[in-house]
């Protein structure tokens, strides 16, 4: 047995509070090195009378990556304490106990000795990872509200474009607004999502806003205050909840926090508030970037001049932000924020921050900008999801880019779920584009049957889908600022096919919301060779089947089960089905 590929750690996503009663317990073996697993508990003070030592649970074998298995067992106990090790039996007859002390023959093993095991001291429930139940539920349509639509012509900023006249280059505006977003939330009802994330609308110079020079303002060219309001109401009776954008991590150079600090140098009393390294700083122009990071005074977003970085660390930055997060939760009701480029911002910021605005909203929504590994932004006291790119990545990788196999999709998919406790799972945003990436359509080359398929793929994982606006009806785009195009609004123009398909597709997971927010997923079949993946979702007995065949041979598959959603399959007389390439079928048992 490879011992050395043995993992557990307590208190992580190893060992946690799923709900207020029960508690799950994973543990990491070598690939197909292990044959069974068994947990060992009890409480930690009944080891001498009750010798619980001498029972064993069965741990299941869940999730498994191209190198690891991982086994899974789920706990209560009354006196809400456990204590506990793993019997562990390898494919080649060798058996090991393991706990905190380390790994030990099985026969050698001192099992009666309380120190030898892992411990849950006590179950906390004001420790345990929540996600509001709401997030899980939702399928989230991100709005760049410069190219939504243009519902007001009076606040078009100076030069304003005429809608839809070309694509769009950096520094274009076309006009959109709030009003916009308004006069369309029936579509977007009828479409059936139910929250909208929006790019920053604070008042900035630049078309995307994420170089903000007021935080308490929304920029004039999409509204104001009064008319946020109306949306937010507006959307709240339609049943959609409304998540911002704070861009925390920087400012803009316009602020005039920055412009103080060009203008009085080491005499302004926002010195402090960045991370200079000499004075005075330097002004700069769009003409004049710098050449290279070295040339900039100060930390900034990226090598972004106009984006000089926040110093968090600063009480007084910090009461400034956090008054900023407050507000916009308490005066306008907003249910979500989403946290630009959270991972450069400090943990202990985020802290205060979490704590400020569930204070006030104790189901809102924190969503981080993360695009890595998250687990530290994800213990409960941060965040309650990341943007799950590395997730996506995996399912891009295979269906679009062709760059994997579909079983090393899989592993990629199982080692980001494993990284985190499963309520993260749960209440985590898919998403495969964005107003940062190019759209699926595009990076589809134009296969509509391919986006379908891996758009549906998505959204029978765990977590909250994500329509990027526009994907409904045919948007397409490459790399920023090509993937800002204004929204068609013209019927003719837009596909109406796609719309129907994308909006049965949002029915349908929110029809099998259950099932597809917290159900298991079992790996049936991932076969290379035929380029065939079947899997299925599962909870208390109810079982969703869905096979995806990429390759241009046609696969047959037993269609014993009622079929609730399809493409490019047809059924055949004998009980059989038949998939052709790029196409789908999911089964309900
Ligand atoms: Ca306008």
């Amino acid at each position: 047995m490879n011992t050395a590929a043995i993992y557990h750690r307590p208190e992580s996503e190893y060992a946690f509070l799923y709900t207020a009663d029960t508690f799950r317990i994973r543990l990491r073996t070598c690939k197909d090195d292990v044959k069974k697993v068994y947990l060992i508990s009890g409480d930690p003070y009944t080891i001498d009378s009750q010798k619980w030592y001498l029972e064993e649970i069965p741990m299941k074998k869940s999730l498994s990556t191209l190198v690891h298995d991982y086994w899974e067992v789920e706990q209560t106990s009354s006196t809400r304490r456990l204590q506990y090790g793993f019997h562990i039996v390898g494919i080649d007859g060798t058996e090991c106990f393991y706990g905190d002390q380390g790994i030990f023959a099985y026969e050698s093993a001192n099992l009666a000795e309380a120190n030898y095991y892992f411990r849950i001291p006590y179950f906390h429930e004001i420790d345990r990872f929540k996600v509001p139940q709401w997030a899980k539920e939702t399928i989230w349509y991100q709005i760049f509200p410069e190219r939504f639509a243009n519902g007001d012509s009076t606040n078009d900023p100076a030069h304003t474009l005429p809608w839809g006249s070309k694509a769009p280059d950096r520094d274009d505006f076309f006009g959109g607004d709030l009003q916009g977003v308004i006069d369309h939330l029936d579509y977007l009802v009828d479409l059936g999502i139910n929250g909208i994330y929006f790019c920053p609308i604070f008042q900035a110079m630049s078309n995307h806003k994420y170089d903000t020079i007021d935080y308490l303002k929304v920029d004039p060219a999409f509204g104001d205050e009064r008319l946020l309001k109306e949306l937010i109401e507006k959307a709240h009776k339609k049943g959609i909840r409304i998540m911002l954008d704070a861009v925390f991590n920087h400012i803009g150079s316009d602020s005039p926090q920055w412009q103080d600090v060009i203008k009085n140098g080491e005499k302004s009393i926002y010195k402090d508030w960045f991370h200079i390294h000499s004075f005075p700083v330097d002004a700069y122009q769009m003409t004049d970037l710098p050449e290279t990071a070295a040339n900039l005074s100060y930390d900034t977003f990226a090598f972004t001049p106009f984006m000089p970085k926040l110093n968090t660390a600063n009480p007084e930055v910090q009461s400034y932000l956090l008054d900023i997060a407050a507000y916009w939760v308490k005066e306008f009701d907003i249910d979500g924020w989403r946290l630009d480029v959270a991972n450069e911002v400090d943990h202990h910021f985020w802290k205060l921050f979490h704590e400020k605005v569930t204070a006030i909203k104790p189901d809102i929504y924190i969503l981080g900008e993360i695009w890595h590994s998250s687990q530290a932004w994800l213990q409960g006291d941060e965040f309650h999801a990341v943007m799950n790119y590395a997730f996506t990545d995996s399912i891009k990788d295979y269906f679009v880019k062709r760059k994997i196999t579909a079983s090393q999709m899989a592993s990629g998919m199982n080692h980001q779920q494993m990284l985190y406790q499963d309520q993260v799972n749960e209440g985590t945003f898919n998403l495969l584009d964005s107003h940062d990436t190019a759209r699926i359509l595009t990076l589809c080359n134009g296969n509509k049957e391919l986006m379908k398929a891996v758009l549906t793929f998505m959204f029978l994982q765990k977590g909250a889908p994500c329509i990027y606006y526009g994907t409904e009806i045919g948007l397409t785009g490459e790399d920023d600022p090509d993937c800002r195009k204004c929204m068609i609004w013209e019927k003719e123009q837009q596909d109406t096919e796609l719309y129907g398909f994308i909006k049965e597709l949002i029915y349908l997971r929110k029809r099998l919301s259950e099932i597809l927010i917290t159900g298991t997923i079992f790996w049936e079949l991932i076969d290379d060779s035929q380029d065939v993946i079947h899997f299925s979702r599962e909870l208390n007995g109810q079982k969703i089947h869905a096979i995806f065949n990429q390759s241009s041979t046609s696969y047959l598959v037993d269609q014993k089960n009622e079929i609730i959603l399809s493409q490019n399959s047809e059924l055949l007389n004998d009980g059989k089905a038949e998939i052709q390439q790029f196409g789908f079928i999911l089964m309900c048992e």
